[in-house]
């Protein structure tokens, strides 16, 4: 097979490297990609939501499966364009990449198949979204309703905070045309945990569960990151706990979009919170995390490749999908002044030495060569990830591997899986 990789992160240097094992691969191609990845296949100039130049690029070369890791070249139609040109691909269409495009899309599709989520209303003024506030009270959830890179969601513990909330998105439109209007959520209270399946029309295949730490700083304080490490299974949400959420949360969902002509293939990401009242969804992504891509991809046993183009053919049924029962956990490298302005330049080594402790492996994301060396290039710079047969364990060697890793503007945060 000849296959079009996607994407330029950790998730998709571990990507890769499942792809790269695979009996049936000939040839891989990898748009943009790291420097991390070239040793697996051949980096190409072009952009990862540049879908014109991407399906171009497939069908002159003759791509068997195109494999998209973000989302925006699937917000932007990619699989729409492959399936013109007759070219499989392991993601959705841009009909079901709404799921992660629009919250109240999502929330319409959770009440229509009886999935358990937070009570929701949409508005398209803000008056009228005051006035709805006012009535309910704090504490509330605003969230602008398109996409707004993970800041448009707002956990109002107040109400002052609430109407700030809808001021910003609504009238100042902090988020563009995402902020065109707001849904307002009852708020949840318990633990989050994200579980991932792959899925075609209306079968779903377990992939596995894991829980993030999205602040930069230590105990889950400072701003919001792209996400700074994460651990797999999250305690006390096991196999027999993820099935039972793949049942309830992602199985109706997936009939409701069939049911419409618009079936969702692809890997969904579920963002879960475990309530009094049990799991209830608090939205869907349509690809798989970063860093919880890499914590849950080491632990893959069987060959990626054939699950990928089964998924893409809509054919599920086919594929053998097998995982250790091991622990895992990602430990993310940024570089000093991320999230905001990130150090750049800084050179990178040790790779090789963190690789060598048992179970670890390392992926790139905002990396670069620069005179033949590896420099830092962009805010999450690399992914320490480590299996083993307990969490403990696992969490024991990954941060060994990030003490391998010599560079000077390196920071993380020392209590992932903690
Ligand atoms: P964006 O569109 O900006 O990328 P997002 O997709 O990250 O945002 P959500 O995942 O819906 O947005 O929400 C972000 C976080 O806000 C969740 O991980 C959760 O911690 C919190 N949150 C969302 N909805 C609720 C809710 N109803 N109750 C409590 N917390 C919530």
């Amino acid at each position: 097979m000849k296959v079009l990789l996607v994407g330029s992160g950790g998730r998709e240097h571990a990507l890769a490297r499942a792809i790269a094992r695979s009996p049936e691969l000939d040839a891989l191609f990898i748009a943009p990609g790291n420097p991390g990845m070239a040793e697996l296949g051949t980096l190409l100039p072009i952009r990862a939501d540049d879908v014109a130049a991407l399906v171009r690029f497939a069908r002159e070369t003759g791509i068997d499966l195109v494999v998209p890791g973000p989302e925006a070249p699937l917000v932007a139609g990619l699989a729409d364009a492959c399936a013109e040109a007759g070219i499989p691909c392991a993601g959705p269409s841009r009909a079901a990449a709404a799921l992660e495009g629009s919250k109240s899309f999502t929330k319409e599709i959770a009440d229509a198949a009886g999935i358990p989520t937070a009570r929701w209303e949409r508005f398209e003024d803000a008056d009228s979204a005051l006035a709805f506030l006012r009535r309910r009270g704090a504490p509330i959830v605003v969230k602008a309703d398109g996409l707004a890179a993970g800041k448009g969601v707002i956990v109002a513990g107040t109400l002052a905070e609430a109407e700030a909330a809808i001021r910003d998105i609504m009238t100042g439109r902090t988020f563009g045309e995402a902020g065109a209007s707001v849904v307002i959520e009852e708020c949840l209270f318990g633990q989050e945990v994200s579980l991932f399946a792959f899925c075609a029309d209306e079968r779903a295949v377990l992939i596995g569960a894991a829980r993030d730490h999205k602040r930069i700083g230590e105990g889950d304080t400072g701003p919001n990151t792209g996400g700074m490490g994460a651990i797999s299974p999250p305690p006390g949400f096991g196999r027999a706990e993820q099935e039972a959420a793949l049942d309830l949360l992602v199985r109706p969902m997936l009939r409701e979009m069939a049911r419409r002509g618009t079936p969702f293939r692809g890997i969904i990401f579920a963002g879960l919170m475990l309530t009094e009242d049990g799991p209830k969804l608090i939205e869907y992504n349509v690809r798989f995390g970063d860093p919880e891509a890499q914590a849950l991809l080491i632990r893959l046993r069987s060959d990626l490749l054939p699950v990928l183009k089964a998924l893409a053919d809509g054919d599920l049924d086919r594929a053998e999908i097998a995982f250790s029962d091991d622990a895992s956990i990602s430990v993310v490298l940024a570089a000093r002044g991320y999230p905001g302005t990130p150090a750049q330049g800084g050179r990178i080594a040790g790779i090789d030495r963190a690789e060598a402790v048992p179970g670890v492996q390392v992926f790139q994301a905002g990396t670069a060569l620069k005179d033949g060396a590896l420099v830092a290039s962009g805010g999450r710079v690399l992914t320490v990830c480590a299996a083993a047969p307990t969490a403990g364990e696992a969490r024991a060697r990954a941060y060994q591997g990030v003490e391998a890793i010599i560079w000077d503007d390196k920071i993380f945060r020392r209590d992932i899986g903690a």
